[in-house]
């Protein structure tokens, strides 16, 4: 089992319970304590039973724009707000000229966490799309060649992630849960273009993001079965992606739509992130149940629905030790 991406920070790194929080350290120390901090994600999501381990995204400000931060092409300085996913307004740094990968982001990083641990690991970058959505562009003016500008950043970045020893890269596309059209015209090639030559696993995570109030307050709006996916998933299911994450928990995708992604594997959302009701480990076990009716068991990756990054650290904590007992009730079943 594994987790989406995000995990709390330490409150000594940064405010807790806060997107985009501003660092509490500078200089040295704030690299010898993005260290410290993924010590600690670490030990936490291996004592809690956490099989494929992440760094938790410990050292990144955000999940799009840290990686943003580090190509050339962009100005960071006049920022203007833009509507994001269609839902809601965000100041996001533009494109103003051709965008390129100066330098490796989070390469160190993977390095110092396959040290720390013999585990799988598995790392989180942004996706084409979601990165072309979570800024404003006026030098390509056109989606699509941006996501393919995106994408060959994103691949010299995995390459470099996977020869660090990260055994499982995965794209994070909260935008494949908008753009339908998109999806099915590029999006979908723009990531095989990002994981072109890959031999590690890759994925891609769709979620409806953060339990944030124009999150939750979107979900409400798309009516009472998510069926979208039923144009989104013929052409993953051909795709080379290895693995598809999704949101299944507290939502409401019908999950005979899994039947759609056969032959991948799947990572099942089974822990509800816009709550801080920790879930048993019984609920745990009937949402992977749920997604067994579909998914073969050796292709079932047990997973949260999205990243823990704005949750308490307790409550993320708890959030994963369910997760694990609930998978163990499943896997005595399966066993038995
Ligand atoms: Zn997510």
């Amino acid at each position: 089992m594994s987790t989406a991406g995000s995990l709390p920070k330490p409150t000594w790194l940064a405010e807790p319970e806060t997107l985009w929080s501003p660092w509490k350290l500078e200089g040295d120390e704030l690299i010898t304590g993005k260290q410290d901090a993924l010590r600690v994600t670490l030990q936490e999501q291996e004592t809690s039973g956490i099989d494929i381990v992440s760094d938790g995204e410990q050292s990144r400000q955000h999940f799009v724009t840290t990686f943003i931060e580090n190509l050339s092409g962009v100005d960071f300085e006049n920022k203007k707000t833009v509507r994001i996913r269609h839902r809601y307004d965000a100041s996001v740094p533009g494109v103003v000229g051709s965008v390129s990968r100066q330098k490796p982001v989070f390469v160190d990083d993977a390095k110092f966490l396959r040290t720390q641990t013999d585990q799988p690991i598995k790392w989180a970058l942004p996706g084409p799309m979601t990165m072309v959505d979570t800024l404003y562009d006026d030098y390509y003016q056109d989606r699509r060649t941006l996501a393919f500008e995106f994408a060959k950043a994103l691949n010299e970045e995995a390459k470099e992630l996977e020869a660090a020893g990260v055994n499982i890269i995965q794209f994070d596309e909260p935008a494949f849960n908008v753009f339908l059209d998109e999806v099915n015209d590029w999006g979908i090639q723009a990531l095989e273009k990002a994981c072109e030559g890959l031999k590690c696993e890759t994925a891609v995570h769709i979620c409806f993001g953060y339990g944030i109030k124009a999150n939750t307050d979107w979900k409400k709006t798309l009516g009472t079965e998510w069926r979208h996916y039923e144009r989104t998933f013929p052409a993953l299911q051909k795709s080379t992606i290895d693995i598809i994450s999704l949101e299944c928990h507290n939502g409401r995708v019908p999950f005979e739509v899994l039947e759609l992604l056969k032959g991948k594997k799947v990572m099942v959302g089974a822990i509800d992130v816009a709550t801080n009701n920790i879930e048993t480990p019984e609920e745990v076990a009937a949402t992977i149940r749920e997604a067994l009716k579909y998914v073969d068991a050796d292709k079932l990756l047990p997973c949260t629905n999205c990243g823990m990054a704005p949750l308490s650290r307790d409550v993320a904590r708890n959030k994963l030790q369910a997760l694990a007992a609930g998978a163990e009730i499943v896997l005595k079943e399966l066993c038995a």
